[in-house]
């Protein structure tokens, strides 16, 4: 289902090129990190495949299905942002029903996959109080949770745990990868944090001035780095 293929996109923003054509494959089900410096065009190769931003040039297909051209909410995929972005007036379970209310879902299938999501993120306890009553692990788990009732093909999440603690940021990490073992949905994950890209990837892509340096698991990139940028990224001593 969660297939994405990019065949030469490119993306320039007036004269600037920052993103010069690029070919990547993500599989149904991975769990795919965009790791490299600040700058480097992670967010907006994410915003490129979420459709917030419409390509320069190239092919975009997501589950074989065209969709360089397609608005947004016709790509079936679900952007978890760095701000929560949550209705501060609404209970946790009215943040997470919203999607699903704009939807038309009758509301017994609401009420079936709230209480799902809310177990799978461990936010059952959780489903009366406002999202201002929460910690920022835990408003983090909602806009997860609001997502999740969407039944997108991948999870796109940029640079998510920046806002939280490191403490917190460490258990949000296993939660996320936990979830995903759960799901099994493919996840695009971005981030400039190397520990980050190496306990949660199963395939990591390294990015430097809008190019890919690598692609690889985080063994075969931490053995087999392809050059010094990579190998100082990674941390491993080539
Ligand atoms: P990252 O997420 O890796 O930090 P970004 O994708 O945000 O990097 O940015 C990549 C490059 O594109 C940067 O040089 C940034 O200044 C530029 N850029 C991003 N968005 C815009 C925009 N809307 N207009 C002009 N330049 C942009
Ligand atoms: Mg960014």
């Amino acid at each position: 289902m969660g297939r994405i293929t990019l065949d030469k996109v490119s993306k320039s923003f007036g004269e600037v090129e920052v993103i010069p054509p690029l070919d990547l494959t993500i599989d149904d089900g991975e769990f795919v990190v965009f790791v490299g410096p600040s700058g480097c065009g992670k967010s907006t190769l994410l915003r490129l495949i979420a459709g917030l931003e419409d390509v320069s040039g190239g092919e975009i297909r997501i589950d074989k299905q065209p969709a360089t051209h397609l608005p947004p909410a016709k790509r079936g995929l679900a952007m978890v942002f760095q701000s929560y972005a949550l209705y501060p007036h609404m209970s946790v379970k009215k943040n997470i029903a919203f999607p699903m209310k704009m939807a038309g879902i009758p509301e017994a299938e609401q009420e079936r996959k709230i209480a799902d999501a809310a177990a799978a993120l461990n936010l059952t306890d959780y489903l009366d109080r406002r999202p201002g009553q929460l910690s920022g692990g835990q408003r983090q788990r909602v806009a997860i949770g609001r997502a999740i009732v969407r039944e997108p093909a991948a999870f796109l999440f940029d640079e998510p745990l920046s806002n939280l603690d490191a403490a917190l940021r460490v258990g949000m990490r296993m939660e996320i990868s936990e979830l995903h073992k759960k799901l099994a949905t493919t996840m695009i994950y971005v981030t400039h944090d190397q520990v980050e890209a190496m306990t949660m990837a199963d395939k990591i892509v390294v990015l430097r001035a809008g190019v890919i340096e690598q692609v690889g698991s985080p063994l075969e990139l931490y053995r087999e780095p392809r050059n010094l940028f990579v190998a100082g990224f990674i941390g491993s001593p080539k």
